[in-house]
């Protein structure tokens, strides 16, 4: 079955071509500026492929209702030419094929789970953190939407008594992304992430507000494993400090097989960050 897959974000566009087996034949990437010059140039790319289906993981929020009256659309992105954006729709009536959606995060998630480290895991949750940070969860075998999609990146976390910065979340400051996302990285030292490799107390700032809001998620969801993304998570020194801060914030309060091992309990993706594609596809075949 051949599949296009489109993992939209709000820098770039990633559209590719594959199958249900997760083989990706062809990739190209157009940059994400307005719909009316973005749109064509994917829809161009998809027709001179003989897909049968397209899945969309999309930047949100999003309304993932099929029953919604707007079910398809980007709703109310910061991105302003994407706001209200009925994305799906415009790649169904363009295409005339069943096309899939849901969000960048819950593609990756389930990228992780149909061909990566999830795939024999029925509760597991994929955490980005990037320029925001974005949940996906994976419960009972089934992505979790409930009454709109998670957004587990905006838990309220309270500041470390040694930081000062204010947060950089425009709806809550002091979120889990307002405090620990690049840009709040790059906001609170003034260096983007990359370029505070060597300084340590970067990283266990950034590690203790990371562990303390997987504590909430471990509490809460009850996850077999987590994966953690992004572009900061490109930083490896991170795991080990999060596997630390994460059993001392847990403090033994619950044993479990999984929170024995925490080397192969918080990993890093799978997929050679391929995942968010493949989920796509996953979608694509899930919509046929
Ligand atoms: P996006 O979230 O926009 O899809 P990324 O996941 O690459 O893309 O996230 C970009 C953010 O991650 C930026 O704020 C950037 O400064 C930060 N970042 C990217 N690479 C690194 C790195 N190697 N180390 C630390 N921070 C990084
Ligand atoms: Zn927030």
């Amino acid at each position: 079955m051949i599949l296009g897959a489109l993992e939209a974000g709000g820098t770039k566009m990633v559209c590719a071509i594959g199958d249900e087996h997760g083989t990706i034949r062809h990739r190209i990437t157009f940059p994400t500026t307005t719909p009316e010059q973005t749109m064509p140039q994917m829809i161009d790319f998809f027709k001179k492929h003989p897909i049968e289906a397209l899945g969309i993981g999309t930047f949100g929020p999003a309304d993932l209702n099929p029953v919604s009256e707007t079910y398809g659309s980007i709703t109310t992105t910061p991105k302003l030419a994407w706001a209200n954006y009925n994305i799906r729709s415009a790649f169904a009536d363009a295409l005339q094929i069943p096309v899939g959606f849901d969000t960048d995060v819950n593609a990756a998630a389930l990228g992780e789970a149909s061909f990566g480290c999830m795939k024999n895991i029925q509760n597991g949750i994929y955490i980005t953190i990037g320029t925001g940070i974005g949940v996906g969860i994976l419960t009972e075998g089934k992505l979790l939407h409930g009454m709109l999609h998670p957004e587990g990146g905006h838990i309220l976390l309270e500041r470390h008594p040694s930081d000062s910065y204010t947060g950089c979340c425009p709806y809550h400051n002091t979120c889990f992304e307002g405090l620990a996302s690049g840009p709040a990285i790059e906001g609170r030292y003034g260096k983007k992430g990359v370029e505070l490799k060597d300084v340590s107390e970067v990283w266990e700032l950034e590690a203790d507000y990371i562990a303390k809001a997987l504590v909430n998620y471990i509490l809460i969801l009850s996850p077999e494993r987590i994966i953690l993304g992004g572009g900061v998570m490109h930083q490896e020194q991170l795991f080990p400090l999060i596997r630390k801060k994460t059993a001392e914030y847990l403090n033994g309060y619950i044993k479990t097989k999984e929170l024995e091992n925490l080397d192969s309990y918080i990993v890093p993706p799978s997929l050679n960050d391929n995942q968010g594609v493949l989920g796509c596809l996953k979608l694509a075949q899930q919509a046929v």
